[in-house]
């Protein structure tokens, strides 16, 4: 485990796809021997072996590299030597109910919160949304405000969350906070732990849930952070996670601030091609907090996937004015989800034949 992303040096590539567990008894005797720490981090095809080190450690790397079933050992220059997309984990695919990111357009959609009040308009949210070819469900337990008086979630909507999901076979996206609602969450079986704005930047909170994960096959949908910062911030932040040993994570762009006059955020779809350039992450851009209205949201997504994106989260209720949190103003009904999902499926099978140089 890491302090810091930047505290990652080395990368240890094996000759066959992973170590047997003799040779990383060897490996892990060395880089104690040195003082240093040693995280697989598991990959579909192959496993890569971070090593906390340090420049100087020369001795330890010589060793390391002596040992015949080791390939080489890297020393990326990047700030994010993990999420690089000449690392080794470029290879890895993420894996989300039955789709594979990458693959084909893949569609995260569902109220932005659940009312705890009023659990059959998120069971009809979640059949609606299915039906209109969304793959898995997101529904809002716990919600950060703008206003802390204003209504916070109740952890009674992670049952129904839950129910939604058997109900549809759709697997399930939600927000945590803190770490009581990451084992909550964990424990129910929530298949993408979103970490909001606010949170994205809250390293304490991903040291968390990089740990929880590090040994399951969850995934974690980073969103950007609010605040417009350099685009190494929200990569590192998303290493970071990575670097407990868990790989699924996903790049969420969802607007920042100061928003453009008329729109909740600034849009920043357009940052997609940039991240794919410089990760191997998959981007999935949240349209519907990007604009904030539901009649932009359209518009917002088809961009997004003209920029590149692997997927889209998007607010959905089958009657937005009975919703709570934002789904009155960015909720798009159904039938809008099922144009928006068609013609973004278009937009997909056409992108490949425009390159650029
Ligand atoms: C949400 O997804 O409902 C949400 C609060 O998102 P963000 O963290 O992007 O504001
Ligand atoms: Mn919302």
């Amino acid at each position: 485990m890491f302090h810091d992303a930047a505290d990652v040096p080395f990368m240890i590539l094996p000759q066959a796809n992973r170590l047997t567990p003799e040779q990383l008894a060897e490996v892990t005797a060395i880089v104690t021997e040195f003082g240093c720490n040693i995280q697989p981090i598991v990959g579909t095809v192959r496993t890569i072996y971070a090593i906390l080190g340090d420049e100087r450690d020369e001795l330890m790397i010589n060793r390391l590299e002596g040992l015949d079933y080791i390939d080489r050992i890297d020393r990326i220059q990047s700030p994010f030597k993990l999420m690089d997309r000449r690392s080794d984990l470029a290879s890895h695919r993420i894996k989300v109910g039955g789709v594979t990111l990458g693959q084909e357009l893949f569609v995260i959609a569902g109220q932005c919160t659940i009312d705890p009040k009023q659990p059959n308009y998120f069971y009809e949210t979640a059949a609606a949304v299915k039906e209109a070819g969304a793959h898995a469900l997101r529904g809002g337990v716990w919600k950060p405000r703008s206003n802390p008086y204003s209504f916070q979630g109740d952890a009674k909507s992670l049952d129904i969350l839950m129910e939604a999901s058997r109900r549809t076979g759709l697997p399930v996206d939600a927000e945590v906070m803190d770490e009581e609602q990451l084992k909550l969450a964990l424990d129910a079986g929530v298949a993408v732990l979103q970490v909001g704005a606010r949170n994205a930047l809250n390293y304490s909170l991903l040291r968390a849930i990089g740990r929880a994960v590090a040994e399951r096959k969850v995934a974690v949908l980073l969103k950007r952070s609010l605040h417009m910062g350099p685009i190494s911030e929200f990569i590192s932040a998303a290493e970071y996670i990575v670097s407990f040993g868990n790989p699924n994570v996903i790049l969420c762009p969802r607007g920042t601030a100061p928003a453009l006059d008329g729109y909740r955020n600034q849009p920043d779809e357009s940052i997609t091609p940039l991240l794919k350039e410089k990760t191997w992450a998959p981007v999935v851009v949240d349209p519907s907090h990007s604009v904030g209205k539901a009649s932009y949201v359209p518009a917002c997504a088809l961009a997004a996937v003209a920029y590149g994106a692997d997927g889209l989260c998007i607010e959905a209720h089958v009657s937005p004015s009975h919703g709570i949190g934002d789904d009155p103003k960015q909720a798009v009904t159904p039938d809008v989800l099922a144009g928006i999902i068609a013609q973004t499926k278009r937009l997909w099978a056409m992108r490949g034949s425009v390159k650029g140089k």
